[in-house]
């Protein structure tokens, strides 16, 4: 097929996920190329809010191969510096990435390869890590009344800074990580801030950072400690903390409709509002991998072995979350399942 650039593994995404398995396909002397939507490196830390900090410190956000450098003065860096980090990253390692492609659809090429149809012409592979994350998917619930609410709607993907909340009456539905410290964020600029949760909030103990989470999982994986989630949900950072202790920060129960003027609960209760944040996470953007129709297994996932798709060796997710790996989602835990991956990709392509 003429016009079609060929490469042994093609990788979709250049964030973290995308950048490991780069690094690892680059010691293995495999030829490959990263095709990444965006602009401009960093994938979803680009779009973080301002006052975010990391859960651990420098030294444990770390890819494979380069520690991430401390910030004098700030132990726990912002998404600033990660985006940074990550540029040189790419840089360093001399990553092939290809910015802004867009992979559209993966389908089989008929030949034991695979084709990629990008906005930008068609690649084709032998083997396809998947490293799209889940930033561009933002979940909201269907509840509802939800299309009534006349004030300001918006998604944790939307959130960009506190004061743009400066006297706003404002909702913030989740009871995650996004939800508690967004709420957190706000305390102090909106008017008035609710923090609903489905369930009372389940804050992790103090001690418990990015670092400890990653040794969490994998123990649960070696020898079957406690899964992250029967210690809590929501990381107890500082500002978090902060938030807690002066009271500033309590959770509600979800209400069961939304009315034009805020909120509705069983009760009655509406409380007037003029902004709602939906904290309520994200889905995987898998879309591209349709084609293929690979089987799905629990919550309409693609069925993995590791970081490999149940049902085509060609294909391996890196960095969705513990489906794909324990703590593949952090920057410290995916280079040890981008590393599974290609290690994969090795034995099926040589
Ligand atoms: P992304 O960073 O989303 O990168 C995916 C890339 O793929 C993007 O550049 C996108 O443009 C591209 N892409 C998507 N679809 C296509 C397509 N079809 N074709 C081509 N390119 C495509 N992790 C930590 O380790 N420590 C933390 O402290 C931490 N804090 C967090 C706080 C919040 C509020 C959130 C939401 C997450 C946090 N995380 C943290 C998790 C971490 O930020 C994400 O898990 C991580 O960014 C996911 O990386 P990724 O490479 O899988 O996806």
């Amino acid at each position: 097929m003429s016009g079609v650039r060929r490469v042994q593994v093609l990788v979709v995404g250049a964030g973290q996920a995308g950048l490991a398995a780069g690094y690892h396909l680059r010691r293995a002397g495999l030829d490959f190329a990263v095709l990444d939507a965006a602009a401009a490196p960093g994938g979803a830390w680009q779009h973080y809010w301002e006052s975010l900090r990391l859960f651990s410190p420098a030294a444990y956000s770390s890819l494979p191969g380069r520690p991430m450098p401390g910030r004098p003065g700030a132990e726990w860096p912002d998404a600033e510096h990660v985006v940074e980090y990550l540029a040189e990253y790419e840089k360093r390692y001399e990553l092939p990435v290809h910015r802004p492609v867009t992979v559209t659809s993966v389908a089989d090429a008929g030949d034991g390869g695979l084709l990629a149809r990008t906005d930008g012409g068609t690649w084709h592979a032998r083997a396809l890590i998947s490293a799209t994350g889940s930033w561009s998917r933002p979940f909201v619930p269907a509840i509802p009344g939800r299309e009534l609410f006349t004030g300001r709607r918006l998604h944790t993907s939307g959130y960009h800074r506190a004061a743009d909340f400066t006297g706003r009456r404002v909702v913030v539905v989740g009871g995650g990580n996004s939800g508690a410290q967004i709420a957190a964020d706000l305390t102090g600029h909106a008017a008035a801030v609710r923090w609903v949760t489905r369930r009372p909030a389940r804050f992790l103990p103090d001690e418990i950072d990015g670092r400890a989470l990653f040794e969490i999982a994998t123990r649960r994986v070696q020898d079957g400690g406690p899964r992250i989630s029967d210690l809590g949900d929501i990381v107890a950072t500082e500002p978090v903390r902060a938030a807690r202790a002066a009271g500033l920060l309590t959770d509600h129960r979800m209400f069961d409709a939304l009315t034009p003027d805020g909120p509705r609960w069983p009760d009655g209760e509406v409380w007037p509002a003029d902004t709602i944040i939906w904290c309520t996470g994200f889905r995987p953007a898998l879309a591209h991998l349709a084609p293929l129709g690979l089987r799905t297994g629990e919550r309409g996932r693609i069925a993995t072995i590791g970081t490999r798709a149940a049902t085509d060796p060609r294909i391996h997710l890196v960095g969705y979350g513990d489906w794909t790996g324990p703590a593949s989602a952090t920057l410290i835990g995916v280079g040890r399942t981008a590393r599974q991956a290609v290690a994969e990709i090795v034995a099926l392509v040589r």
